[in-house]
């Protein structure tokens, strides 16, 4: 096991296994030492120092985390630790959705438009500027049906953008992508919220 790997060890990340692409956060956060919990029920949250909300399809999700009774769980958990949502999980993230059939969690001052970046068949590869990544290098991003996101307060951090448009976005403890990191072999992003966002009560 390498620093890298160890520096995670103690951290214990729910990952929302409810609907979409979870299984790939899964991996990657292994493979940086972090520890992974499935969240398929609200007490499967007790003690996460941290959650992951992936890509998938905001309308199902929604239907099935009012379903399983999730909603007011994971707006709690949500203000007391970091939670990174990915495309749908952006959505999820999001005050406003502009969908009836999509109850957001609202804990993000973040509106979306979703599917604003095409269709499942005009999905594309970009590479994009994080200036907050260590070495600076263009990260590989994927955009599948993506939403595009829209700031709401000054309390929202641009992090990356894609053609002028906010691709990353950080509130607090609360970071919302567009794309999906977890579909490369870059782990950029989910070492960034282990080390930066997570923190391991004492
Ligand atoms: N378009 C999907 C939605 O609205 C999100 C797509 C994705 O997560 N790749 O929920």
């Amino acid at each position: 096991m390498d620093d890298r790997n160890s520096t995670n060890k103690g951290i214990v990340t729910g990952v929302l296994a409810v609907q979409g692409g979870f299984a790939r956060h899964g991996q990657m956060l292994e493979r940086l030492g972090a520890q992974v919990r499935w969240i398929r029920t609200a007490s499967d949250l007790t003690g996460c120092h941290g959650l992951i909300i992936p890509g998938g399809e905001s309308t199902t999700m929604t239907l099935l985390l009012k379903k399983y009774g999730m909603m007011e769980r994971l707006r709690e958990f949500g203000l007391h630790h970091a939670v990174m949502g990915t495309c749908a999980g952006a959505i999820m993230l999001s005050r406003n959705a502009a969908d009836d059939r999509v109850e957001p969690l609202g804990l993000m001052d973040i509106s979306v438009d979703r599917n604003a970046y095409g269709t499942q068949v005009e999905s594309f590869v970009t590479y994009i500027d994080t200036p907050f990544t260590p070495d600076r290098t263009p990260l590989k991003s994927i955009f599948i049906r993506a939403p595009r996101i829209r700031v709401d307060s000054t309390g929202v951090e641009v992090l990356a953008t894609h053609d002028d448009y906010p691709v990353i976005v950080k509130q607090g403890r609360i970071l919302a992508l567009s794309f999906h990191p977890e579909l490369t072999e870059d782990d950029r992003i989910h070492r960034y919220f282990l080390k930066n966002l997570v923190t391991v009560a004492e």
